[in-house]
């Protein structure tokens, strides 16, 4: 897939800014602080529907506005789509897909896709496990755009049941409590076990594709596994036989839940587990080798969108380059050649090679301009 134009009003530091781009490869070079990332936490917006730096709508809009919007043209191997997504200060959002508005954002979700590649993504190292299971989510979006709405759905579940938890929590264990309280959990348990069979099937898929990334990069012979570890056992294939083992250990935590006022299992509490040679990744291995980590996730799902989708997906590298050494640029740089359309961030146009300047674009960011 190709994104020919981008047109961005009153988005973060850009007051109205389109952009051409013109060719496979696009550098944004500029100084810190003029809106090179922000352009690139745009295309993001338009795949994902989210921003992998947590901002708001209302930080996303440009300071002083009260409505922004992004405009994109895609270019797809089914034809051209035109892309909007307006966002306002009342956190209401609308997307419009060739002109025609959206009801439901899964039928915006999938038509352009995009990984992200930033220095954020260590976290997914050294960070805790919510900074996995956004990461996981984020990617079966654009997998399955309707994994969007079951998401949403379990997260409302969740919320109403909180709510009741926490309202409930001076009168613990009444019986009377703990009766409406399974009155959520059949629901808590039948979209949680969706959530939790469709993040185990992507791991699976992504796993093989990411170690073997990760040798290639490595060159040695150290093993990384990625395992989701779901708080419910998924030792069943069936889903009703998840869903029972769901309200099995929800009903035995109930007045633990009780007490303490919050949901004790389900996905939100999941972990994807990163292991080198058996050894946590955050335990294991210098800073450059959680980075050859990061770069063979990223990888691997620039290579699993495309195998799912059918068409590569755009790279968003934002000031990575930099950070990696030489051989592990020229890893990521064959990797992506002309295959996948790529824009990249740096502060220093220097660290590109005459032949990667050659075949790319060079535009310059200044104070969103
Ligand atoms: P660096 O090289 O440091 O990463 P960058 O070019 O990637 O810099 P961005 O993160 O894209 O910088 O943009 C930063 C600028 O955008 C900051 O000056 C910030 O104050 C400004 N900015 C962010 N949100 C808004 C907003 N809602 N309204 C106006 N300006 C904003
Ligand atoms: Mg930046």
């Amino acid at each position: 897939m190709y994104l020919k134009t981008l047109h961005l009003r009153q988005f973060r530091n850009y007051q109205e800014q389109k952009i051409e781009f013109t060719a496979a490869k696009t550098i944004l070079v500029g100084n810190n602080a003029q809106g090179k990332s922000n352009l690139l936490e745009a295309v993001e917006l338009l795949a994902t529907l989210r921003s992998h730096r947590m901002a708001r709508d209302r930080d996303l809009i440009k300071e002083g506005e009260s409505v922004s919007q992004i405009q994109a043209t895609l270019e797809r191997q089914t034809g051209i789509s035109d892309l909007t997504l307006t966002l306002r200060r009342n956190g209401r959002r609308s997307v419009a897909l060739n002109g025609e508005s959206m009801r439901r954002q899964m039928d915006f979700l999938g038509v352009l896709n995009a990984v992200q590649f930033s220095s954020l993504d260590l976290d997914l190292v050294r960070g805790g496990p919510d900074g996995r299971r956004n990461w996981l989510d984020t990617l079966l979006i654009q997998l399955e755009p309707i994994y969007a709405h079951i998401l949403q759905q379990y997260n409302q579940v969740l919320r109403q049941r909180n709510a009741f938890l926490k309202q409930a929590q001076d009168a613990a264990s009444s019986p009377k409590n703990l009766e409406q309280l399974a009155l959520w959990d059949a629901q808590l348990a039948a979209t949680g076990t969706k959530v939790i069979r469709r993040r185990d099937r992507a791991i699976q898929r992504l796993a093989p594709i990411a170690a073997a990334w990760h040798a290639n990069i490595s060159g040695s012979t150290e093993v990384l596994q990625i395992q989701y570890v779901p708080s419910v056992p998924l030792t069943q294939n069936q889903p009703e036989e998840v869903q029972l083992a769901f309200l099995t250990k929800i009903q035995q935590r109930a007045v633990a839940e009780m007490y303490r006022g919050t949901t004790l299992v389900g996905p939100h509490r999941d972990e994807v587990e990163l292991t080198i040679n058996q050894t946590p990744a955050r335990q294991y291995g210098s800073q450059g080798q959680q980075r050859t980590l990061v770069l063979a996730l990223k990888l691997a799902e620039l290579q699993l969108i495309e195998e799912v989708v059918k068409e590569p997906p755009l790279l968003l590298l934002d000031d990575v380059l930099a950070e990696l050494d030489p051989s592990r640029q020229n890893q990521l740089l064959d990797a992506i050649q002309d295959r996948f359309q790529t824009l990249i961030t740096t502060t220093h146009i220097s660290s590109f090679d005459s032949q990667w300047l050659n075949s790319s674009q060079v535009l310059l960011v200044n104070a969103g301009k």
